[in-house]
Parts: structure tokens; C-alpha cells; sequence
């Protein structure tokens, strides 16, 4: 069969979903009742924004969060409230977006870029362990693709050489390990509201945490230092303004109501790839959550390929079917800005093998009907003979 990048007849010519979907009802009621109000910023408190607070704490199983412009910001302020900065080193994963080292950076400390599990792709606690130094004062689990790291042995890591757990939650809204939501799982935990995310308001952020002392430090990183109760004009520290707007947040809050919904829905068509893979005898397998992973909220789904191909091909040609794939992260350690602002990179073997093997299915997809996997299955199966290199 000809490949449609080569003038053949696509497997799919149907759009897939559009992201963000469409507003609802209730979407539609809070944004204008907000915009028809006049209250727009968040600075008189009580408003959609406290509401928006309230329920992603509530949704982590933890007491307090605070709403943020972004989740850059919002993990940034993570660092700030707790006292990490210049002189300490944070550990991350190798494989995951840029913003989870440069708001390391931002905050004046040096991200150390650590190897993943080569099975899930997650922060691996034997690469924490083995990159611990007297200047380790944190490490970020990513919650990548919307499964929970494994978080007890990362935690016991943590515990034992006191160091803080700042989770990164950008693509994980309502996933949960051993039955307990992510946010809640380390000492703070940052989401974000991106375009691109599960939960969108083009873009926003929300920071929760378990500690009144921790949300009193961030809650004035975020307003420009004051003191929370504190005068308007005292500013007892050094913060900024990072925060979410009302309209932002009147997007956000009845989205909430629908997320389980959607993350099933997610997950059923996560399902029926499966089936089509293994009834197609493809060499090709999904990425398996880690150990422990209970909800997984499917923001992507990682495929990895079982054999060498030209992805560039591959990636190209499945558009042209009509599928298309995303290439995915770079690992980080290989990124001149990084090691350029003083990253240090530990070994990652794991990394460099994901970024060749692992391709993405965007969430957009994953909201089609299951019936739609067949698709996917199908260009697959055309297009992996063309782009597989010989061994
Ligand atoms: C999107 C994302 C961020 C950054 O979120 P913004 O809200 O765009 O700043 C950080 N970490 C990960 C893993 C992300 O996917």
C-alpha cells in the first residue's frame, strides 16, 4: 500500500477532537457572570479564584493552595517559599519538559538532571540516591503523561536525606497513586492550566500544599511579599505578583465537575489501543504507568517502539495517514541552555533511549471514540515496514 506521504490514500481523513473541547453551559454562565461583574483580578479574595483554590487542595487531599499565572511561575514559587535557592540543587528527571529545570533555575539553585526508570519513564529513586550531594535540597517528580511517579520510595529518599518533594502535577489533574491524589503526595505540588493540559484556561497554574507554614511562605511569593491578613502596602518579604485572574479561573472550576469524565474517557481509548496493537501484532507497546499508579489521567499516551526507525519518517508519514505522532521531549541533559546556566547531567542511559524509542499520542486523540484506535493500528501497520531501519 502507498504511503499517502507518498500520494497513497490516508487511513483517516476525519478531523480528531479539538482541544481545548468546546465550553459548556456552566463554563459559559461563570465567565460571563464574572465578566458582567467587573471583578476580574483576584486581589479582594473570595471570589472564583478562592472557590478554584479550595477544590484542587480538596481534589490533592490536602488543606491549601494557591492560584498562579502559570505552572513555571507556579513551581518557581514552590522553591522560593521553601527556601531553596542559590547554593542548593534540585533533582529532576531527564525526561520531561524544559520548565521543570528552569524554574530550578529561576530560583537561583542548579537542576540536576537524573536518569528515569527505563521501564515508565518516571523519576527513578536509585538515580535520586546516587545523585545526592550535602547541596541536594529538593527533587521534582513529574507525574509525566498523567501517571503518578512512584512516590514512596521517592519520598523515602527524601525523608532520609531531608530533602523537600515538589511535585510536578502540570499533566497529572485527578491522577492518583496507591489511591491517594498526586499534589499531595510530596510537600507541595504544582498544576498547569496550559493550553495544551488537561484542564485549560489558556494558561494558569494552581500550587497546593499540606502546610500552613509552606502556604503562608508561597501565598506571599505570589503576592508581592505582603503577609497573608497582612497590611496591603506591608511587604515583610521579597514576591511577586503571580497571580490567576477571576476570568481564568470561572473557566477552570466547572471543568472540574466533567474531569473524571473525561479522564475515563481518556482511558477507554488507551484500552482499545492496546487491543489494536497486540491484534495487529504491531512491535510496538504502551509505556506502562509506574507501580502503584491507581488513576492514570492519560494526559498522553507514550508508545515506545520495538525496533529501530527513522522518526523523522515515521513521524512525517503517520501525519500524512492522518494520525499524527509527536516526537516528544528531547532528554534534557543534552540542552545547550541548560548545561549553559550550570545543570549539572548525571548519566542517562534510560533518557536517551526514550527520546529514540518513545513517540506520543496527543490528548486531543485519546478524547475520539475508541473506535478510532483502529486508525492508529492501521497507519502503523502501513507506515513501520517503510520507516523500521535495518538492524
Ligand atoms: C506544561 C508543563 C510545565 C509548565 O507549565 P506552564 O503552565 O506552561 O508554565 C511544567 N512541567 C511539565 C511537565 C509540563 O508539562
Amino acid at each position: 500500500m502507498t504511503l499517502a506521504l507518498h500520494g497513497g490514500t490516508p487511513v483517516r481523513t476525519a478531523p480528531w477532537p479539538s482541544w481545548p473541547p468546546p465550553m459548556d453551559e456552566a463554563q459559559r454562565k461563570l465567565v460571563a457572570d464574572v465578566l458582567d461583574s467587573g471583578r476580574w483580578g483576584a486581589t479582594q479574595g473570595g471570589g472564583v479564584c478562592a472557590d478554584l483554590t479550595r477544590a484542587f487542595a480538596r481534589l490533592s487531599g490536602v488543606e491549601y493552595g494557591v492560584a498562579v499565572g502559570n505552572a513555571t511561575l507556579g513551581l518557581f514559587a514552590a522553591f522560593k517559599g521553601l527556601g531553596v535557592g542559590p547554593g542548593d540543587e534540585v533533582i529532576v528527571p531527564g525526561y520531561t519538559f524544559v520548565a521543570s529545570a528552569t524554574s530550578v533555575l529561576l530560583a537561583g539553585a542548579v537542576p540536576v538532571i537524573v536518569d528515569v526508570d527505563p521501564a515508565d519513564l518516571h523519576l527513578s529513586a536509585a538515580a535520586v540516591e546516587a545523585a545526592i550531594t550535602p547541596r541536594t535540597a529538593a527533587i521534582m517528580p513529574v507525574h509525566l503523561a498523567g501517571s503518578p511517579a512512584d512516590m514512596d520510595p521517592l519520598n523515602a529518599v527524601a525523608a532520609r536525606h531531608g530533602l523537600k518533594v515538589v511535585e510536578d502535577a502540570a499533566q497529572a489533574h485527578g491522577a492518583a497513586y496507591k489511591d491517594r491524589p498526586v499534589g499531595g503526595l510530596g510537600d507541595v505540588g504544582v498544576y498547569s492550566f496550559q493550553a495544551s493540559k488537561a484542564m485549560t484556561a489558556g494558561e494558569g497554574g494552581l500550587i497546593v500544599c499540606r502546610s500552613e507554614a509552606d502556604h503562608e511562605a508561597i501565598w506571599s511569593v505570589c503576592n508581592l511579599g505582603r503577609s497573608l491578613g497582612g497590611a496591603w502596602y506591608g511587604h515583610p518579604n521579597v514576591g511577586w505578583n503571580l497571580r490567576l485572574t477571576e476570568i481564568q479561573a470561572a473557566l477552570l472550576l466547572p471543568w472540574l465537575d466533567r474531569l473524571p469524565e473525561e479522564v475515563e474517557r481518556r482511558n477507554a481509548f488507551c484500552d482499545a489501543v492496546d487491543r489494536e496493537l497486540a491484534a495487529a501484532g504491531l512491535p510496538v507497546a504502551q509505556v506502562p504507568p509506574p507501580p502503584g499508579t491507581t488513576t492514570d489521567s492519560r494526559h498522553l499516551l507514550m508508545l515506545r517502539l520495538g525496533e529501530p526507525v527513522d522518526r523523522e519518517l515515521l513521524i512525517s508519514a503517520m501525519a500524512a495517514e492522518g494520525v499524527p505522532l509527536d516526537g516528544g521531549y528531547p532528554p534534557l541533559g543534552t540542552m545547550e541552555a541548560l548545561t549553559g546556566a550550570g545543570a549539572r547531567v548525571e548519566d542517562c542511559p534510560a533518557t536517551e533511549a526514550a527520546a529514540r524509542e518513545v513517540v506520543w499520542v496527543r490528548q486531543s486523540m485519546l478524547m475520539e471514540d475508541p473506535s478510532a484506535a483502529a486508525d492508529l493500528a492501521e497507519a502503523l501497520s502501513k507506515v513501520l515496514p517503510e520507516a523500521t531501519r535495518p538492524a
